[in-house]
């Protein structure tokens, strides 16, 4: 073994990757309470060995497994914050981890990176349609492991900050002065499609018909049909770009925005 380094010395001396969250860190096995846990389903075991050393040094508390089916029973039994997980495995491909990961109501808000060999875009899609969080092609770059895993836990971080100040994964909505960001460029809403945001965002992870959207947001008596909904919710999804997908369509139904920060094109 090595002596420690710095988390600096290790990850291409970006100041960016001091997690100011994390206790410095040391090649030992040493679980702080409080700790970031990832766990790395990947059967390779040089590339596995990489990513947990990488990762334990970047500061965070690490598991490697090298089959899907251990895998699976670690996220389900030890609720780790985040999952490295291959494309390709012996037992289970990967993609099939993730869904099962995605469809189980207590697991589903689990980030899941994928990394795979194979670069297509056809990957690409296949892992976001089954709800993959990001996705790492390998060769991957450490730094850019590392930062890409942050950025997919910060997204996970929804967090209310001072007064009327909201912010959502890459949303960021100033209530009160009615203005809205998006990766820290601000959008142009109308006061109609702010009312809407603000209306789906409250009510988080709940389905909102078409008919109780009329009523919150123009307000009873309006004669206006439910396709003015969709207009506006299309209209406002166009203009939130990298934040669009927040706002969900409920088939049949309506809108329902996020329970949580999902990945978003970049
Ligand atoms: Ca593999």
């Amino acid at each position: 073994m090595a002596p420690a380094k710095s988390l600096r010395a290790v990850v291409s001396g970006s100041a960016e990757l001091l997690l100011d969250r994390h206790s410095p860190v040391t090649f030992s096995r040493y679980v702080g309470p409080g700790m970031t846990r990832i766990l790395v389903i990947e059967d390779e075991a040089d590339i596995r060995q990489v990513l947990e050393y990488n990762l334990r040094n970047a500061g965070y508390d690490v598991t490697g497994v090298e089959r899907g089916r251990e895998g699976l029973r670690l996220v389900r039994e030890e609720r780790p914050d985040l999952v490295l997980l291959d494309l390709m495995l012996p037992d289970i491909p990967g993609t099939e981890i993730c869904r099962a990961i995605k469809d189980e109501p207590s697991t589903r808000a689990l980030p899941v990176v994928m990394l795979t060999a194979r670069a297509e875009e056809i990957d690409r899609v296949v892992g976001f349609e089954i709800g993959a969080d990001d996705y790492i092609t390998k060769p991957f770059s450490v730094r850019e492991l590392v930062l890409r895993i942050r950025a997919v836990l910060r997204r996970g971080e929804s967090r209310p900050i001072e007064g009327s100040m909201v912010e959502f994964g890459s949303l960021r909505c100033d209530r009160d002065a009615h203005r809205v960001w998006v990766n820290e460029e601000e959008v142009e809403l109308t006061a109609l499609e702010f009312k809407l945001l603000v209306t789906l965002y409250d009510r988080r992870n709940r389905v909102q018909s078409r008919g109780a959207l009329l009523d919150q947001v123009w307000g009873m008596d309006t004669k206006i049909s439910t396709r003015t909904v969709d207009a506006h919710v299309k209209r406002l999804r166009e203009k939130l770009g990298a934040a669009r997908d927040y706002i969900e369509t409920v088939r049949g139904v309506g809108y329902r925005f996020a329970e949580e920060p999902i990945a978003v094109a970049s």
